[in-house]
């Protein structure tokens, strides 16, 4: 047997970092090597800490790793950041300067020039920006950043559709779950009963992360998309899973037909279909009538593809539908470790021998 990749979690004990913890623990290709947290955390095994809310047993063997301070070094070639943005900066640079390839979940250089900001079945060949940051920051490692958990979702279901009829205008509503906020995230007498129409900073990166994702590489780095995005971010009742209602407007003439043959018939590039997180299909369409719904349909793809149902026509623009992606898993943790899979699976970060 091949000896695993050792990958750390910076991070580890929040509601990013467990997911990681869930996903990395039987992964064919990575183990995870060491767990960090804030200087609160520090010191303590992980097990005496962390308040462990993921749905498998916590693993024997991360339960009794000592939790680690967020600096280098921590062992591996990866470093996964699940950090609280607050903080996260300095640490991504710290590590990227040190030789390793972060994959982030955080906000903090998703939208620098020379930064990729992947989703893999979407914009693989952004990966190339590694090089450019490189090169630029003279670092031997890299940051390589994950979208926002909404945008991974809308962006991740619009990309078949926006390659075949070119969206002119996006206008987007969502309903995203408690746990996108973190533990112990929205208080529940704020939350429960109820809608709040406002998530600090969400309709911002919706609508430029979505245009950097479906951007074209040149030069000088990505050049946005030029559709308009116009976003409204509701947080509901819900714990896992961010359902969203969208219009669409497009450069080419579309029918709901045609939308639904293109999202049906929607295949990764090989290079990101055989790595080991790839969902196929990356996007499922289910048009019955009252679908998707989080309780329902959130962990199809083991939480990797989006569901997208109810497509019809659209009296003002010319489309809308329904979708429905996980926040942890699609929308971070995830695709984070999809990310770091398409590293090895390029040769940008080797298997040991
Ligand atoms: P969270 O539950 O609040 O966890 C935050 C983590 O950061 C904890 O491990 C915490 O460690 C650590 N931390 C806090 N202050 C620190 C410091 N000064 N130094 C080192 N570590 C520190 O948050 P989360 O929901 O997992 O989110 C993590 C990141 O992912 C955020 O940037 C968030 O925006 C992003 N994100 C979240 C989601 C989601 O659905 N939740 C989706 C996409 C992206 P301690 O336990 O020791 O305090």
């Amino acid at each position: 047997m091949t000896a695993k990749i050792p990958v750390s979690v910076l991070g580890a004990t929040g509601t990013v970092g467990q997911k990681f913890i869930h996903l990395l623990a039987d992964h064919p290709w990575f183990e995870v090597a060491a767990v960090a947290a804030s200087s609160v955390s520090a010191g303590n095994q992980y097990g005496d800490i962390v308040r462990w809310r993921e749905q498998i047993a916590l693993p024997e063997r991360i339960a009794a790793l000592t939790v680690q301070e967020c600096a280098p070094p921590l062992p591996g070639a990866i470093v996964f950041s699940a950090l609280d943005a607050d903080v996260a900066g300095p640490i991504e640079q710290a590590f990227a300067a040190a030789g390793a390839h972060v994959v982030t979940n955080t906000r903090n250089h998703r939208m620098d020039a020379d930064v990729p900001l992947l989703i893999p079945e979407a914009n693989l060949d952004h990966l190339a920006l590694v090089d450019r940051q490189r090169e630029g920051r003279g670092w031997p490692g890299a940051i390589l950043a994950n979208p926002n958990c909404s945008t991974a979702a809308l962006v991740l279901a619009l990309v078949p559709l926006h390659r075949a009829f070119g969206i002119e205008k996006l206008f987007v509503s969502t309903m995203q779950a408690v746990s996108g906020a973190g533990y112990p995230g929205v208080p529940s007498l704020d939350i429960l009963g109820n809608v709040v129409p406002y998530i600090g900073g969400e309709e911002e990166k919706m609508e430029g992360e979505s245009r950097k994702i479906l951007g074209t590489l040149g030069p000088n780095g990505v050049v946005p998309a030029s559709f308009a995005v116009s976003a409204h971010t509701n947080r509901v009742a819900t714990i896992d899973g961010h359902l969203m209602t969208v219009s669409a407007g497009f450069r080419k003439r579309v029918t709901p037909d045609e939308a639904v043959a293109v999202l049906r018939d929607f295949r990764a590039n090989p290079r990101v279909a055989c790595l080991p997180s790839s969902p196929t299909p990356p996007v499922e369409v289910d048009m019955r009538v009252d679908r998707p719904q989080p309780r329902l349909d959130l962990d199809r793809g083991r939480g990797m593809a989006v569901t997208v149902g109810r497509v019809r026509a659209c009296p003002i623009l010319d489309l809308r539908l329904a979708l429905l992606g996980h926040n942890t898993i699609r929308g971070a943790a995830g695709q984070a470790v999809q990310i770091a899979e398409l590293l090895v699976a390029e040769g940008r970060v080797d298997r040991p021998t």
